[in-house]
């Protein structure tokens, strides 16, 4: 049996029955990550040493028949996720020898439930991009056609799971950052409810928009992975003491008059065919099993790319000016003479080209005579956008879209394009605008030069529906033909 194929509810199953141990498993996913991800490039680091050591003591807990549904399970975080003691890049040169002094909240919560961490994984820049190849240390193939992106940011995350290189990976995302390369490399990716999940102790891209959420092999795996990490935390004022829900309880339920908006702006300009034939057969299969298919509206869509490109930028400028080469951020090579010298050496020899572009962009549209042009519009519209989202939930239990119009493209195609880049944010980005949960599950394939790509579909809730999105989402893998997990992908080198 190759134990890295297991979802995360079967490798807890079998932790827990004795069938193999925590430190059987970490070393199966040593050994794949060995294999495949000099192909790939998932990780910037692996932490086989802890892991192993992690997996022992795992081991012992499940031996006396203690632990969670998480304990001895080999998973991944992002790089800009804080660890205590183990190197923390955010895939940025002028963070390249940072190790942070304490864990973040979530992976606190993880390492209390008993996870093992394989490593960290790839991301643009900052968590800036859409394809993880505004990273330092370079980008992360497609595990269906590593001449192509994994998506980003969370790249390195999507890939890992999606290659079997780690039972599930926690990503961020700020305007699409899980779900776009959940879908690009077909694994299951939730963005949570604005709040839903502390963000104490990962760094910052637009503290208004960003959130954290996991990336796995199945929808329950999802659930099992939200049920750890979820809930109010002192340190994040922005998370809310609503209760946590028993994610799994109404799994289940199936779809039956549920309400499922299709939002007709999502189906329109710049969606390519294949893409399009892909989540309206996803549709087609909801009305099967008895869901009521309602054609709603949200017309404030074609304005998001522009708000969240003023917005986001603004917010990462005033987030990234603490990395100074003093307090934060590595020394420059050059020191100048004089302190300003020495801010220009840090930030110019630091920051990579589309962080220098966004900060500038930020830090004009937040300089006096351009705010209300610029700022302040961007957030009116993303006031319409949260009204749109309102008025469609009145009518609709949830929505299903794609989760972005394109497939994975090639590596370096879109380089020296960035507005291309941006368009493909066009349908993730009003989901974190309005702040409510999404959830992008693989959905089928579109044919790409080197074979088959995968693409998924994008289940929309009301604020903190993460539940009714799970019962959704899981209704449609049990019963369609596409699991992702079950698929191998190829790799050509
Ligand atoms: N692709 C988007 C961007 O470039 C989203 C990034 C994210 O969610 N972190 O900003």
């Amino acid at each position: 049996m190759d134990l890295t194929n297991l979802t995360l509810k079967e490798a807890s199953e079998g932790l827990k029955a004795k069938k193999f141990s925590s430190v059987d498993l970490t070393k199966a996913y040593f050994e794949r990550i060995k294999k495949v991800d000099k192909n790939l490039h998932a990780y910037v680091l692996e932490t086989e040493e802890q892991a192993l050591k992690d997996a022992e003591k795992a081991d012992e807990i499940l031996a006396k028949g203690e632990g969670s549904a998480l304990t001895g399970i080999p998973c991944a975080l992002k790089d800009n996720f804080n660890t205590k003691g183990v190197r923390t890049t955010c895939c940025s040169k002028i963070l390249e020898n940072f190790v942070p002094p304490y864990d973040a909240t979530v992976v606190k919560k993880l390492k209390e439930a008993g996870v093992v961490v394989l490593g960290k994984t790839n991301t643009d820049e900052f968590t800036c991009g859409g394809s993880t190849e505004h990273s330092c240390f370079g980008p992360t193939s497609n595990p269906w056609d590593v001449f192509r992106v994994a998506g980003g940011s969370s790249g390195g995350s999507a890939c890992a799971v999606a290659s079997n290189m780690a039972v599930f990976a926690l990503g961020t995302d700020t305007g699409g950052s899980i779900r776009e390369p959940a879908s690009f490399c077909g694994c299951v990716g939730l963005k949570v409810t604005y709040g839903r999940v502390s963000r104490s102790g990962v760094t910052s891209f637009a503290s208004s928009w960003d959130t954290i959420g996991p990336l796995a092999k199945t929808v329950e795996d999802a659930a099992m992975v939200l049920q750890a990490i979820a809930g109010h935390d002192d340190l994040d004022s922005t998370t809310p003491n609503i209760p946590v829900p028993d994610y799994l309880k109404n799994i289940d339920k199936g779809v039956k008059g549920l309400k499922i908006g299709i939002p007709k702006e999502y189906f329109e300009e710049g969606i390519e065919v294949g893409v399009r034939e892909v989540v309206m057969n996803a549709v087609k299969e909801y009305e099967k099993m008895g869901a009521e298919i309602v054609e709603i509206s949200l017309p404030m869509t074609k304005y998001a790319v522009a708000a969240y490109y003023i917005a986001a930028p603004a917010e990462l400028s005033a987030n990234l000016a603490r990395f100074d080469g003093i307090r934060y951020g590595r020394k420059p090579q050059n020191e100048g003479e004089d302190l300003l010298d020495y801010y220009f050496a840090a930030r110019g020899e630091g920051f990579g080209d589309e962080i220098k572009r966004r900060v500038m962009i930020g830090t004009y549209v937040l300089s006096a005579g351009y705010y209300d042009a610029y700022y302040k519009k961007a957030q009116k519209v993303r006031t319409l956008i949260i009204k749109d989202f309102e008025d469609a939930f009145k009518k609709v239990d949830v929505m299903i879209t794609p989760v972005a119009p394109i497939p994975a493209w090639k590596i370096g195609e879109k380089m020296n394009d960035p507005l291309a880049m941006y368009l493909a944010d066009a349908f993730t980005i009003p989901i974190n605008a309005a702040g409510v949960p999404a959830m992008s599950v693989p959905a089928g394939f579109v044919k790409g030069d080197k074979g088959d790509l995968p693409v998924g579909i994008q289940i929309i809730g009301p604020q903190f529906s993460e539940e009714l999105l799970f019962q959704v989402g899981n209704a449609y893998e049990k019963n369609s033909k596409v699991k992702a997990q079950n698929v191998k992908p190829q790799f050509k080198a």
